[in-house]
């Protein structure tokens, strides 16, 4: 074996911890855990989940690293509300995609469970709320999951989700049902997604497409106890507003005034900070990469919950694909909650741009009207027991949901996640090329690839 695939190798020696699973073929049992062969330091921006798996690789791998994280807090898009109900509430991500991610088997590894059983879903149409299972033979329902179920095989040119679900033949009646299903999963609105990007991705991704949802524990929690020995190494309320990389070492400040110096820089932070250039590079980023970036969108997106005295939406119901303000409201106590009584409203593209200004108190109560309507009888305004609305525009270091690739972005993530001359590396979900972008799973893959990336640098075949 090789020095360089002895050294890649190291991270699956760590007990209990994560794999690089791309690695595993070449382990060799026999060796001894190597050391990357570094006195230099390496820097990462951004304490979410990529840069805290990727400072974790390398400290493992005996680099000195540090973390400059711009807000008070670490997990950037993961956050709970732990004490809202009987279980613990996702405010960012919360599906874990995919059996086969490293996402899904640290989970498992560190002995965490996930919700099991079939699930049903209530349906917006022709203004009445209906059970999946009770309209399984609506032609306009088979459409529908018909459109679902082969956008891994679309191939021809890119154009709307909005567009291909018209030039298939899908009308008004059901096209909301998409819209939740499609363009809001995917951070925005069927008519700014564009298709070719998502079907790329689907037929790359290997993880596996079934979503799982974790029992009893809150994603931070997890992350915390997966990355609790780096977690020293942040330094918080560090917003990196510049990065000089023309000298030997790259030179760093941020917006406090503080300066740092490093042999590399991992950049892990959200698309939306890139495109809006509030990190300074000189010289300047590569052409191509700056295209790149600009061509990817990130979206406002919103979750609310909404605690009620009862479950008015039937016990076995995972979500509610809506026609209103809110495209799908899910029913994230499922298998997880004895009450099963919140309901969380997820809202991107559009409709989360029109919550934008507004009160917390109107947005809850403009659901809750939203939630009469669709079941009757004021059942959701005079059953409320609590809400709490988590708008991530307000976000100042993150503002949106997460990247999605519009119209004519399809191949363009390879130009975001290239490294530049040796010392900047480019992590976080956005810069995925296995097909699980805007995803936490994506993200660690990132990580993964970045410390390949610098592994590659510091030890030469
Ligand atoms: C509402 C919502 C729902 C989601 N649902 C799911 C889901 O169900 N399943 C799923 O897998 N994924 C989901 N996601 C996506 C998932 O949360 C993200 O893909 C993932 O957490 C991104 O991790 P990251 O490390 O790439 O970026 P982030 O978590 O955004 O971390 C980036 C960090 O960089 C910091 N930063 C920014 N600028 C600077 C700067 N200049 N200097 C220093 N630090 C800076 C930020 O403060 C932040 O901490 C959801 C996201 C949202 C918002």
């Amino acid at each position: 074996m090789n020095r360089r695939k002895a050294i890649r190798n190291l991270g699956l020696a760590v007990p209990g911890s994560l794999m690089l699973p791309s690695l595993l073929a070449c382990k060799d049992e026999s060796d001894p855990t190597p050391q990357i062969p570094f006195d230099g330091k390496v820097i990462v921006i951004g304490a979410g989940v990529a840069g805290l798996y990727a400072a974790s690789l390398l400290d493992q791998r005996g680099v000195n690293v540090e973390i400059l994280e711009a807000s008070t807090v670490h997990g950037g898009r993961i956050r709970a509300a732990a004490s809202f109900a009987d279980f613990p509430i996702e405010l960012g991500a919360d599906f874990v995609q995919g059996d086969n991610s490293v996402w899904y088997q640290l989970i498992q590894n560190k002995g965490f469970s996930f919700a099991s059983g079939s699930a049903d879903e209530v349906w917006m149409i022709d203004d009445l709320a209906k059970n999946l299972s009770e309209i399984s033979d609506d032609s306009d329902v088979g459409l529908v999951q018909d459109f679902v179920g082969n956008l891994a095989n679309f191939n021809g040119t890119d154009r709307s989700v909005a567009q291909a679900i018209t030039d298939d033949g899908i009308g008004d009646r059901v096209a909301h049902i998409l819209n939740g299903k499609v363009g809001n999963r995917y951070g925005s609105d069927n008519d700014k997604l564009g298709i070719l990007g998502i079907a790329q991705e689907l037929a790359l991704s290997e993880v596996g497409q079934d979503r799982f949802t974790v029992v009893g524990k809150d994603h931070l929690a997890i992350l915390e106890s997966e990355f609790f020995s780096i977690l020293s190494k942040i330094q918080y309320e560090a917003q990196i507003t510049s990065i000089d990389y023309s000298g030997d070492l790259v030179q760093l400040s941020d917006a406090g005034g503080n300066n740092y110096e490093a042999d590399m820089v991992i950049i892990a932070v959200p698309i939306s900070v890139l495109k809006d250039e509030d990190i300074n590079f000189a010289p300047a980023l590569p052409t191509d990469m700056r295209i790149g970036i600009s061509t990817f969108s990130m979206d406002p997106g919103f979750k609310v919950a909404l605690r009620f005295n009862r479950n008015f939406w039937g016990d076995n119901v995972r979500s509610v694909f809506a026609d209103g303000i809110v495209p799908e409201y899910v029913s994230v106590g499922l298998g997880r909650s004895e009450r099963n009584k919140v309901l969380m409203a997820n809202i991107n593209g559009s409709s989360a741009t029109g919550l934008l200004g507004m009160e917390d108190a109107d947005i809850v109560s403009m659901l809750l009207a939203d939630l009469d309507r669709i079941f009757g009888n004021e059942i959701a305004t005079t059953n409320i027991f609590d809400s709490l609305v988590m708008n991530w525009s307000n976000e100042p270091f993150i503002r949106g949901a997460y990247s999605y690739a519009p119209v004519g972005a399809a191949d363009n993530r390879a130009l975001i996640a290239q490294s530049v001359s040796d010392k900047l590396f480019f992590a976080g979900e956005a810069t995925n090329l296995k097909g699980n972008s805007g995803t936490v799973n994506g993200a660690l893959e990132s990580a993964e690839r970045v410390v390949e990336e610098i592994v590659n640098v510091l030890v030469p075949e």
